[in-house]
Protein backbone atom coordinates (compact mmCIF):
# COMPACT_ATOMS: atom_id res chain seq x y z
CA UNK A 1 0.00 0.00 0.00
CA UNK A 2 1.39 3.70 -1.09
CA UNK A 3 0.92 6.02 1.29
CA UNK A 4 1.50 9.47 1.13
CA UNK A 5 2.79 11.61 4.07
CA UNK A 6 1.84 15.60 3.87
CA UNK A 7 3.76 18.04 6.39
CA UNK A 8 1.90 21.62 4.97
CA UNK A 9 2.87 25.07 4.67
CA UNK A 10 2.66 27.43 7.77
CA UNK A 11 0.78 30.53 6.75
CA UNK A 12 1.21 33.55 9.39
CA UNK A 13 2.81 37.09 9.85
CA UNK A 14 6.29 35.75 10.71
CA UNK A 15 7.70 32.17 11.61
CA UNK A 16 11.42 30.75 11.70
CA UNK A 17 12.27 27.16 11.31
CA UNK A 18 13.67 26.69 14.82
CA UNK A 19 14.34 22.94 14.82
CA UNK A 20 10.69 22.38 13.54
CA UNK A 21 10.22 18.96 11.92
CA UNK A 22 7.01 17.00 11.72
CA UNK A 23 7.83 14.20 14.79
CA UNK A 24 4.38 12.30 14.89
CA UNK A 25 3.88 12.45 10.71
CA UNK A 26 7.80 10.39 10.85
CA UNK A 27 6.78 8.44 13.85
CA UNK A 28 3.95 7.46 11.47
CA UNK A 29 5.75 6.78 8.51
CA UNK A 30 8.37 4.02 10.48
CA UNK A 31 5.13 2.74 11.65
CA UNK A 32 3.57 2.52 8.69
CA UNK A 33 6.43 1.24 6.60
CA UNK A 34 7.05 -1.73 9.77
CA UNK A 35 3.37 -2.77 8.79
CA UNK A 36 4.49 -3.05 5.22
CA UNK A 37 3.08 0.25 3.48
CA UNK A 38 5.82 1.95 0.97
CA UNK A 39 5.78 5.75 2.46
CA UNK A 40 6.89 9.13 1.04
CA UNK A 41 6.88 12.01 2.37
CA UNK A 42 6.40 15.86 1.01
CA UNK A 43 7.39 18.42 3.51
CA UNK A 44 6.47 21.72 2.50
CA UNK A 45 8.83 23.29 5.15
CA UNK A 46 11.88 20.89 4.56
CA UNK A 47 14.25 24.26 3.66
CA UNK A 48 16.32 21.97 1.66
CA UNK A 49 14.25 21.01 -0.55
CA UNK A 50 16.63 20.30 -3.67
CA UNK A 51 13.99 22.57 -5.62
CA UNK A 52 14.20 25.42 -3.69
CA UNK A 53 17.57 27.39 -4.43
CA UNK A 54 16.42 29.73 -1.42
CA UNK A 55 19.05 29.05 1.56
CA UNK A 56 19.22 31.24 4.13
CA UNK A 57 20.76 29.63 7.22
CA UNK A 58 21.74 30.13 10.66
CA UNK A 59 22.93 28.62 13.16
CA UNK A 60 22.60 24.68 14.13
CA UNK A 61 20.27 24.07 11.34
CA UNK A 62 17.77 26.45 11.90
CA UNK A 63 17.15 29.38 9.44
CA UNK A 64 14.83 31.24 7.33
CA UNK A 65 11.74 29.65 5.14
CA UNK A 66 11.10 30.80 1.75
CA UNK A 67 7.98 32.80 1.97
CA UNK A 68 5.41 34.08 0.20
CA UNK A 69 2.94 37.26 0.58
CA UNK A 70 -0.36 36.27 0.30
CA UNK A 71 -3.78 37.78 0.93
CA UNK A 72 -5.12 38.09 4.40
CA UNK A 73 -8.17 36.61 5.33
CA UNK A 74 -11.35 38.54 6.04
CA UNK A 75 -10.46 37.76 9.83
CA UNK A 76 -7.12 39.56 9.72
CA UNK A 77 -7.62 41.97 7.41
CA UNK A 78 -7.47 44.99 9.94
CA UNK A 79 -3.58 43.79 11.65
CA UNK A 80 -1.28 46.08 9.70
CA UNK A 81 1.14 43.40 8.88
CA UNK A 82 1.89 41.19 5.94
CA UNK A 83 0.25 37.93 5.73
CA UNK A 84 2.82 34.88 4.25
CA UNK A 85 2.82 31.53 3.25
CA UNK A 86 5.74 30.19 4.59
CA UNK A 87 7.53 26.87 2.92
CA UNK A 88 8.07 25.55 -0.94
CA UNK A 89 6.16 27.43 -3.65
CA UNK A 90 2.76 25.53 -4.07
CA UNK A 91 3.85 25.40 -7.97
CA UNK A 92 6.97 23.08 -6.42
CA UNK A 93 4.46 21.20 -4.20
CA UNK A 94 2.27 20.12 -6.95
CA UNK A 95 5.82 19.08 -8.97
CA UNK A 96 6.47 16.65 -6.28
CA UNK A 97 2.89 15.40 -6.56
CA UNK A 98 3.35 14.09 -9.95
CA UNK A 99 4.08 10.42 -10.48
CA UNK A 100 2.91 9.56 -7.52
CA UNK A 101 0.11 6.92 -7.03
CA UNK A 102 -1.18 6.96 -3.13
CA UNK A 103 -3.81 4.30 -1.84
CA UNK A 104 -4.33 7.65 1.56
CA UNK A 105 -2.49 10.24 2.01
CA UNK A 106 -2.54 11.62 5.86
CA UNK A 107 -1.64 15.78 6.23
CA UNK A 108 -0.82 16.91 9.58
CA UNK A 109 -1.27 20.09 11.24
CA UNK A 110 0.64 22.27 13.90
CA UNK A 111 -0.63 25.64 15.22
CA UNK A 112 -4.80 26.14 15.14
CA UNK A 113 -4.32 29.30 13.63
CA UNK A 114 -2.07 27.67 10.84
CA UNK A 115 -4.76 25.52 9.18
CA UNK A 116 -5.26 27.23 5.81
CA UNK A 117 -1.73 25.53 5.11
CA UNK A 118 -3.32 22.14 5.61
CA UNK A 119 -6.78 23.30 3.75
CA UNK A 120 -4.43 24.85 0.70
CA UNK A 121 -2.44 21.27 0.89
CA UNK A 122 -5.76 19.30 1.19
CA UNK A 123 -7.61 21.59 -1.71
CA UNK A 124 -4.36 20.56 -4.28
CA UNK A 125 -4.38 17.01 -3.28
CA UNK A 126 -8.24 16.38 -3.93
CA UNK A 127 -7.76 18.22 -7.24
CA UNK A 128 -4.65 15.65 -8.03
CA UNK A 129 -5.89 12.38 -6.37
CA UNK A 130 -9.54 11.94 -7.13
CA UNK A 131 -11.13 8.97 -4.91
CA UNK A 132 -8.25 8.63 -2.58
CA UNK A 133 -9.20 9.20 1.07
CA UNK A 134 -7.37 12.13 2.68
CA UNK A 135 -7.00 12.16 6.47
CA UNK A 136 -6.09 14.95 8.87
CA UNK A 137 -4.80 14.95 11.68
CA UNK A 138 -2.14 17.21 14.31
CA UNK A 139 -2.63 19.70 16.62
CA UNK A 140 -5.19 21.48 14.83
CA UNK A 141 -7.14 19.02 14.34
CA UNK A 142 -7.42 17.67 17.64
CA UNK A 143 -7.62 21.03 19.48
CA UNK A 144 -10.41 22.14 17.01
CA UNK A 145 -11.47 19.13 16.00
CA UNK A 146 -15.44 20.38 14.92
CA UNK A 147 -13.85 23.30 12.96
CA UNK A 148 -11.88 20.83 11.10
CA UNK A 149 -14.38 18.61 10.46
CA UNK A 150 -16.29 21.10 9.21
CA UNK A 151 -14.65 23.68 6.75
CA UNK A 152 -11.20 21.19 5.95
CA UNK A 153 -12.49 18.95 3.15
CA UNK A 154 -10.84 16.14 4.83
CA UNK A 155 -11.41 12.85 7.10
CA UNK A 156 -10.38 14.57 10.70
CA UNK A 157 -8.30 12.20 12.78
CA UNK A 158 -7.98 13.77 15.58
CA UNK A 159 -5.70 12.27 19.14
CA UNK A 160 -1.99 11.14 18.68
CA UNK A 161 -2.43 7.67 18.73
CA UNK A 162 0.16 6.32 15.91
CA UNK A 163 -1.11 2.78 15.97
CA UNK A 164 -4.93 3.90 15.80
CA UNK A 165 -3.54 6.47 13.10
CA UNK A 166 -1.82 3.44 11.68
CA UNK A 167 -4.72 0.98 11.85
CA UNK A 168 -7.16 3.77 10.03
CA UNK A 169 -5.07 3.91 7.37
CA UNK A 170 -5.17 0.32 6.60
CA UNK A 171 -9.11 0.32 7.37
CA UNK A 172 -9.65 2.73 4.38
CA UNK A 173 -7.46 0.89 1.97
CA UNK A 174 -9.55 -2.10 2.88
CA UNK A 175 -6.44 -4.12 4.10
CA UNK A 176 -5.67 -5.93 8.13
CA UNK A 177 -3.75 -3.68 9.91
CA UNK A 178 -0.52 -6.45 10.94
CA UNK A 179 1.89 -4.57 12.86
CA UNK A 180 3.38 -6.44 15.90
CA UNK A 181 4.14 -6.09 18.50
CA UNK A 182 0.85 -3.68 19.47
CA UNK A 183 0.76 -2.03 22.81
CA UNK A 184 1.43 1.77 23.76
CA UNK A 185 3.69 3.96 22.13
CA UNK A 186 5.95 3.84 25.47
CA UNK A 187 6.44 0.41 24.69
CA UNK A 188 7.35 0.48 21.04
CA UNK A 189 9.51 3.08 21.68
CA UNK A 190 11.71 1.62 24.08
CA UNK A 191 11.32 -2.20 22.80
CA UNK A 192 15.26 -3.21 23.18
CA UNK A 193 16.78 -3.96 19.49
CA UNK A 194 16.96 -7.22 18.96
CA UNK A 195 18.93 -9.80 17.47
CA UNK A 196 16.91 -10.51 14.36
CA UNK A 197 15.61 -6.99 13.82
CA UNK A 198 15.34 -6.81 9.60
CA UNK A 199 16.62 -3.30 9.08
CA UNK A 200 14.96 -0.44 7.69
CA UNK A 201 16.01 1.07 4.73
CA UNK A 202 18.16 3.75 6.63
CA UNK A 203 19.93 0.91 8.29
CA UNK A 204 18.04 1.43 11.66
CA UNK A 205 17.81 -1.55 13.64
CA UNK A 206 15.53 -0.88 16.30
CA UNK A 207 13.01 -4.58 15.88
CA UNK A 208 9.62 -3.36 16.35
CA UNK A 209 10.75 -0.34 18.36
CA UNK A 210 9.57 3.06 16.32
CA UNK A 211 12.11 5.52 15.26
CA UNK A 212 11.47 8.96 13.73
CA UNK A 213 12.35 8.23 9.57
CA UNK A 214 14.86 10.92 9.27
CA UNK A 215 15.97 9.09 5.76
CA UNK A 216 12.69 10.38 4.19
CA UNK A 217 14.30 13.79 3.89
CA UNK A 218 17.47 14.14 1.33
CA UNK A 219 19.49 16.40 3.50
CA UNK A 220 18.42 16.30 6.93
CA UNK A 221 20.67 18.46 9.27
CA UNK A 222 19.03 18.32 12.21
CA UNK A 223 16.80 15.61 13.96
CA UNK A 224 13.66 16.31 16.76
CA UNK A 225 14.10 14.08 19.47
CA UNK A 226 11.13 13.12 21.85
CA UNK A 227 11.81 11.74 24.72
CA UNK A 228 8.81 11.70 26.69
CA UNK A 229 4.49 12.36 26.49
CA UNK A 230 3.08 15.04 28.17
CA UNK A 231 3.75 17.23 31.04
CA UNK A 232 2.69 16.34 34.23
CA UNK A 233 1.73 20.05 35.06
CA UNK A 234 -1.21 21.67 34.12
CA UNK A 235 -0.77 24.96 33.47
CA UNK A 236 -3.72 27.25 32.47
CA UNK A 237 -2.60 28.41 29.23
CA UNK A 238 -1.24 25.25 28.04
CA UNK A 239 -2.22 22.49 25.21
CA UNK A 240 0.52 19.95 26.64
CA UNK A 241 -2.77 18.32 28.77
CA UNK A 242 -5.14 18.08 25.28
CA UNK A 243 -2.46 16.19 23.16
CA UNK A 244 -0.94 14.02 25.93
CA UNK A 245 -3.59 12.96 28.94
CA UNK A 246 -0.99 10.96 31.19
CA UNK A 247 2.85 11.87 31.45
CA UNK A 248 5.21 9.21 30.16
CA UNK A 249 8.91 8.95 29.46
CA UNK A 250 10.81 7.01 27.41
CA UNK A 251 13.87 4.18 29.00
CA UNK A 252 16.96 6.15 28.49
CA UNK A 253 19.04 3.71 26.61
CA UNK A 254 16.17 3.93 23.82
CA UNK A 255 16.70 7.45 23.53
CA UNK A 256 20.26 7.73 23.41
CA UNK A 257 20.55 4.71 20.92
CA UNK A 258 18.37 7.18 18.79
CA UNK A 259 20.92 9.76 19.26
CA UNK A 260 23.65 7.45 18.15
CA UNK A 261 22.00 6.49 15.37
CA UNK A 262 21.45 9.57 13.80
CA UNK A 263 24.86 10.95 14.88
CA UNK A 264 26.39 8.42 12.98
CA UNK A 265 24.29 9.19 9.94
CA UNK A 266 26.21 12.87 10.02
CA UNK A 267 23.21 14.80 11.83
CA UNK A 268 24.89 16.74 14.63
CA UNK A 269 22.35 18.89 15.90
CA UNK A 270 19.05 17.59 17.69
CA UNK A 271 16.16 19.63 19.56
CA UNK A 272 14.27 18.05 22.68
CA UNK A 273 10.20 18.56 21.78
CA UNK A 274 9.80 17.48 25.30
CA UNK A 275 7.22 19.26 27.39
CA UNK A 276 9.28 18.06 30.74
CA UNK A 277 12.23 17.25 29.84
CA UNK A 278 14.00 17.49 33.17
CA UNK A 279 11.15 16.27 35.21
CA UNK A 280 12.45 12.92 37.72
CA UNK A 281 16.03 14.42 36.16
CA UNK A 282 18.25 11.75 38.02
CA UNK A 283 16.78 8.43 36.25
CA UNK A 284 15.69 9.89 32.95
CA UNK A 285 17.51 12.70 31.45
CA UNK A 286 20.59 11.94 33.23
CA UNK A 287 21.05 8.93 32.38
CA UNK A 288 20.63 9.77 28.68
CA UNK A 289 23.34 12.35 28.65
CA UNK A 290 26.00 9.81 30.87
CA UNK A 291 25.46 7.59 28.02
CA UNK A 292 25.77 9.96 25.51
CA UNK A 293 28.86 11.30 27.42
CA UNK A 294 30.07 7.95 27.41
CA UNK A 295 29.66 7.43 24.32
CA UNK A 296 31.70 10.42 23.07
CA UNK A 297 28.45 11.53 20.86
CA UNK A 298 29.56 15.10 20.24
CA UNK A 299 26.17 17.08 19.44
CA UNK A 300 24.47 19.90 20.04
CA UNK A 301 21.37 19.69 22.64
CA UNK A 302 18.92 22.40 22.04
CA UNK A 303 15.60 22.57 23.85
CA UNK A 304 13.14 25.10 22.42
CA UNK A 305 10.07 23.87 24.40
CA UNK A 306 11.90 25.34 27.63
CA UNK A 307 12.91 23.94 30.49
CA UNK A 308 11.76 23.47 34.29
CA UNK A 309 13.73 25.67 36.52
CA UNK A 310 12.72 23.66 39.38
CA UNK A 311 14.59 20.75 38.28
CA UNK A 312 17.70 22.30 37.37
CA UNK A 313 20.71 21.59 40.05
CA UNK A 314 24.26 21.40 40.42
CA UNK A 315 24.82 18.18 38.99
CA UNK A 316 21.98 18.16 36.03
CA UNK A 317 23.28 22.00 35.02
CA UNK A 318 27.17 20.40 35.30
CA UNK A 319 25.81 17.33 32.60
CA UNK A 320 24.06 19.73 30.47
CA UNK A 321 27.05 21.61 30.24
CA UNK A 322 29.28 18.64 29.49
CA UNK A 323 26.62 17.24 26.86
CA UNK A 324 26.53 20.01 24.99
CA UNK A 325 23.37 22.02 25.74
CA UNK A 326 23.59 24.78 23.55
CA UNK A 327 21.76 27.90 25.44
CA UNK A 328 19.27 26.07 27.67
CA UNK A 329 16.12 27.77 27.41
CA UNK A 330 14.43 28.01 30.82
CA UNK A 331 10.58 28.69 30.97
CA UNK A 332 10.01 31.74 33.29
CA UNK A 333 6.79 33.38 31.44
CA UNK A 334 6.12 35.72 34.31
CA UNK A 335 8.10 36.96 37.45
CA UNK A 336 4.47 38.12 39.19
CA UNK A 337 4.53 35.69 41.89
CA UNK A 338 0.85 36.12 42.44
CA UNK A 339 0.25 35.35 38.45
CA UNK A 340 2.97 32.20 38.81
CA UNK A 341 0.50 30.72 41.37
CA UNK A 342 -2.53 31.35 39.41
CA UNK A 343 -1.06 29.63 36.19
CA UNK A 344 0.03 26.53 37.48
CA UNK A 345 2.79 27.25 39.77
CA UNK A 346 5.58 25.45 37.68
CA UNK A 347 8.39 27.84 38.37
CA UNK A 348 9.28 30.21 41.26
CA UNK A 349 11.08 33.26 41.19
CA UNK A 350 13.40 31.87 44.08
CA UNK A 351 13.77 28.79 41.57
CA UNK A 352 14.47 30.38 38.56
CA UNK A 353 17.60 32.21 40.09
CA UNK A 354 18.62 28.90 41.96
CA UNK A 355 18.46 27.06 38.27
CA UNK A 356 20.61 30.55 36.57
CA UNK A 357 23.40 30.13 39.46
CA UNK A 358 23.41 26.65 38.78
CA UNK A 359 24.23 27.20 35.17
CA UNK A 360 26.53 29.40 35.91
CA UNK A 361 28.59 27.56 38.55
CA UNK A 362 28.46 24.57 35.38
CA UNK A 363 30.45 26.98 32.88
CA UNK A 364 27.96 28.78 31.51
CA UNK A 365 28.67 32.76 30.85
CA UNK A 366 26.40 35.37 30.68
CA UNK A 367 24.17 35.55 27.88
CA UNK A 368 24.60 31.78 27.08
CA UNK A 369 21.01 30.89 29.10
CA UNK A 370 18.07 32.28 27.74
CA UNK A 371 14.52 32.87 29.01
CA UNK A 372 10.69 32.36 27.84
CA UNK A 373 9.09 35.61 29.24
CA UNK A 374 5.34 35.46 27.71
CA UNK A 375 3.38 38.70 26.94
CA UNK A 376 -0.39 39.22 26.58
CA UNK A 377 -1.83 37.05 29.28
CA UNK A 378 -5.23 37.62 29.99
CA UNK A 379 -5.56 40.20 32.72
CA UNK A 380 -1.34 40.87 32.34
CA UNK A 381 -0.57 44.67 31.58
CA UNK A 382 2.30 46.06 30.15
CA UNK A 383 4.60 46.75 33.41
CA UNK A 384 4.06 43.00 34.36
CA UNK A 385 5.92 41.78 31.08
CA UNK A 386 8.42 45.08 31.39
CA UNK A 387 9.21 43.89 35.43
CA UNK A 388 9.55 40.24 33.98
CA UNK A 389 11.92 40.89 30.79
CA UNK A 390 14.50 43.08 33.50
CA UNK A 391 14.25 40.29 36.26
CA UNK A 392 15.69 37.35 33.87
CA UNK A 393 17.66 40.15 32.21
CA UNK A 394 19.18 41.09 35.06
CA UNK A 395 20.54 37.62 35.83
CA UNK A 396 22.16 37.72 32.72
CA UNK A 397 19.79 35.35 30.76
CA UNK A 398 18.70 36.08 27.04
CA UNK A 399 15.43 36.61 26.62
CA UNK A 400 12.93 35.22 24.26
CA UNK A 401 9.42 36.88 24.21
CA UNK A 402 6.98 34.67 23.68
CA UNK A 403 3.50 35.80 22.73
CA UNK A 404 0.19 34.33 24.30
CA UNK A 405 -2.00 32.58 22.28
CA UNK A 406 -5.36 31.11 23.18
CA UNK A 407 -5.79 27.39 23.14
CA UNK A 408 -9.63 26.05 23.20
CA UNK A 409 -10.03 23.55 26.05
CA UNK A 410 -7.43 25.00 28.28
CA UNK A 411 -8.42 26.33 31.58
CA UNK A 412 -7.59 30.10 30.19
CA UNK A 413 -10.02 29.28 27.44
CA UNK A 414 -12.99 28.31 29.98
CA UNK A 415 -12.18 30.81 32.32
CA UNK A 416 -12.05 33.83 29.93
CA UNK A 417 -14.86 32.38 28.04
CA UNK A 418 -13.25 32.59 24.74
CA UNK A 419 -15.17 32.70 21.82
CA UNK A 420 -12.87 32.84 18.85
CA UNK A 421 -14.70 30.94 15.95
CA UNK A 422 -12.62 30.94 13.62
CA UNK A 423 -8.89 29.91 15.18
CA UNK A 424 -7.04 32.47 12.89
CA UNK A 425 -7.79 34.53 15.76
CA UNK A 426 -5.72 32.57 18.24
CA UNK A 427 -2.72 33.82 16.09
CA UNK A 428 -0.10 35.00 18.79
CA UNK A 429 0.72 37.70 16.32
CA UNK A 430 -2.17 39.19 17.37
CA UNK A 431 -4.01 38.48 20.42
CA UNK A 432 -2.09 40.63 22.78
CA UNK A 433 -3.12 43.24 21.01
CA UNK A 434 -7.10 42.13 22.54
CA UNK A 435 -5.88 43.20 25.97
CA UNK A 436 -3.88 46.37 24.99
CA UNK A 437 -5.22 48.15 21.63
CA UNK A 438 -1.54 49.24 20.49
CA UNK A 439 1.03 48.04 18.49
CA UNK A 440 3.57 50.55 19.54
CA UNK A 441 3.61 49.61 23.24
CA UNK A 442 3.86 46.10 22.15
CA UNK A 443 6.77 46.84 20.18
CA UNK A 444 8.55 48.97 22.83
CA UNK A 445 9.06 45.54 24.83
CA UNK A 446 10.19 43.70 21.83
CA UNK A 447 12.74 46.53 21.90
CA UNK A 448 13.83 46.88 25.60
CA UNK A 449 13.93 42.98 25.23
CA UNK A 450 16.23 43.04 22.06
CA UNK A 451 18.43 45.74 23.43
CA UNK A 452 19.02 44.11 26.91
CA UNK A 453 19.97 41.06 25.01
CA UNK A 454 22.24 43.17 23.36
CA UNK A 455 24.23 44.10 26.34
S1 LIG B 1 4.86 23.06 32.65
FE1 LIG B 1 5.08 23.74 30.55
S2 LIG B 1 4.43 22.03 29.29
FE2 LIG B 1 3.73 21.62 31.37
S3 LIG B 1 1.64 22.36 31.42
FE3 LIG B 1 2.97 24.02 32.13
S4 LIG B 1 3.44 25.23 30.29
FE4 LIG B 1 2.64 23.26 29.63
Amino acid sequence: MNVLLINPWIYDFAAFDLWAKPLGLLYIADALRKAGCKVSLIDCLDRKHPGLDFRKDEDFGCGQYYREEIEKPLALRHIPRKYKRYGIPVRLFENELEGKDPDIVLVSSGMTYWYPGAFKAIEVLKRKFRGVPVLLGGVYATICEEHARKYSGAEVFPGGDIFKIAEKVFKLAGKDFNLSPKGSLRDNLSAPVSAGARPRPDGYRGGQSLTPAYDLYPEPEYAAIRTSWGCPFRCTYCAAGLLAKNFSQREPLSVANEIEFFFKKGIKDFAFYDDALLFNAGNHIAVILKELLKRKINCGLHTPNGLHARYVSEGIAELMRRADFIQPRLSLETSSEKRQKETGAKVTNKEFEKAVKDLYGAGYKQGETGAYVMMGMPGQDLDEVRDSIIFASDLGVKVFLSEYSPIPGTRDWQDNKFEFNDPLLHNNSIFPLYGVKDWGKLQQLKDLARDLNKK
